[in-house]
C-alpha cells in the first residue's frame, strides 16, 4: 500500500557536464512502473537543469538542504521558494551530515520542516544514532527524540505526506549496512512513534526509507521489510546503471 521511494543524495560530487551526463544515461534505463518514485537530489547549481531534464523520465528532482526563510540576508543560503521556483519538488532535511558539520540540531530542522510544508516541498526528514549511541542502546531512543522534534507542530495532513528517512550515522558511507532486520526494527518503532503523535493511519501512510550503505546487491532484502518503504541512497546513487537497479528494485 505504501509506494517505495528511491532517493539519490549526490552531495557535493559532479561536475555540470556529468549530471547532465547522468540523466542522459538513465534515459535508456529507467521505466516507468508504478513499483517506487524516484528522487534524484543534485547539488544546487544543476536543480533547475535537472528538473527541464528529468521532464522526460519518471523521476523527480530534490535538493539536499534549504534555509527555512524566504528571503533576507543569508549569503550562500537558498530558500524554500527558490527551490519551488525552479520545479523542485523535495527537500532532504536533517541529514547527519548536514547536522554534524553544518551545525543543525533538532530545532533548526523542526523549523525547516515547517518552512517546507508551508511552502508546498515534500521533505525528506533524516534521523539515526551514532554508533557510540548505538553501542549504548541508546538507539530507540534518540530516534525517537529526533522524530519528536522533526514534527513539533506539524500538523497531521502534512506529516501524513512527510518521508522520514532512518539512516544509522555509523553505515552511511562505510560500506557498512544496518541488517535487514535491525533496519526494520528501527523503522517500525519510528512509525509507532509517529502513530503516538497523530494516529495510526497517518503512521501507516508515511513512507519510512533506510540509509546507509544501499546498493543493488542489499536493497531488495531491505525492500522487503514490513516497515521499510524505500531507500535514501549516496554513493551507489551516483552511477545511472546502479540508481536504475535500485529503482527497478523498488
Ligand atoms: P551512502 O549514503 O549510501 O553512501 O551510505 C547515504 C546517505 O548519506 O544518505
Amino acid at each position: 500500500m505504501r509506494k517505495p521511494i528511491i532517493a539519490g543524495n549526490w552531495k557535493m560530487y559532479k561536475t555540470s557536464d556529468e549530471a547532465v551526463a547522468f540523466v542522459d544515461a538513465l534515459a535508456g534505463k529507467l521505466k516507468a512502473t508504478d513499483k517506487a518514485d524516484t528522487v534524484i537530489c543534485p547539488p544546487a547549481p544543476y536543480l533547475a537543469a535537472l528538473v527541464e531534464k528529468s521532464k522526460e523520465l519518471p523521476v523527480q528532482i530534490g535538493a539536499q538542504t534549504m534555509h527555512e526563510e524566504v528571503e533576507g540576508a543569508f549569503t550562500g543560503e537558498i530558500s524554500p521558494t527558490m527551490l519551488k521556483s525552479v520545479g523542485v519538488e523535495f527537500v532532504i532535511l536533517g541529514h547527519s551530515e548536514r547536522r554534524q558539520y553544518f551545525n543543525e540540531t533538532d530545532e533548526s530542522v523542526n523549523r525547516k520542516v515547517k518552512s517546507a510544508f508551508e511552502h508546498n516541498l515534500t521533505p525528506i526528514v533524516c534521523v539515526g544514532e551514532s554508533l557510540e549511541q548505538r553501542e549504548d542502546n541508546a538507539t530507540a531512543a534518540i530516534v525517537s527524540e529526533q522524530v519528536k522534534k522533526a514534527f513539533a507542530g506539524i500538523s497531521e495532513t502534512d506529516a501524513s505526506s512527510a518521508i522520514v528517512a532512518y539512516e544509522p550515522i555509523w553505515a552511511i558511507g562505510t560500506g557498512r549496512t544496518a541488517t535487514a532486520e535491525d533496519a526494520n526494527e528501527v523503522c517500525g518503532q519510528i512509525r509507532e512513534v509517529l502513530a503516538e503523535l497523530y494516529s495510526e493511519s497517518a503512521a501507516q501512510s508515511i513512507r519510512i526509507q533506510y540509509g546507509g550503505s544501499v546498493k543493488p546487491g542489499n536493497i531488495k532484502e531491505l525492500l522487503s521489510m514490513s516497515d521499510i518503504d524505500g531507500a535514501l541512497v549516496g554513493g551507489a546513487s551516483l552511477d545511472p546503471e546502479s540508481f536504475a537497479a535500485l529503482a527497478e528494485a523498488g
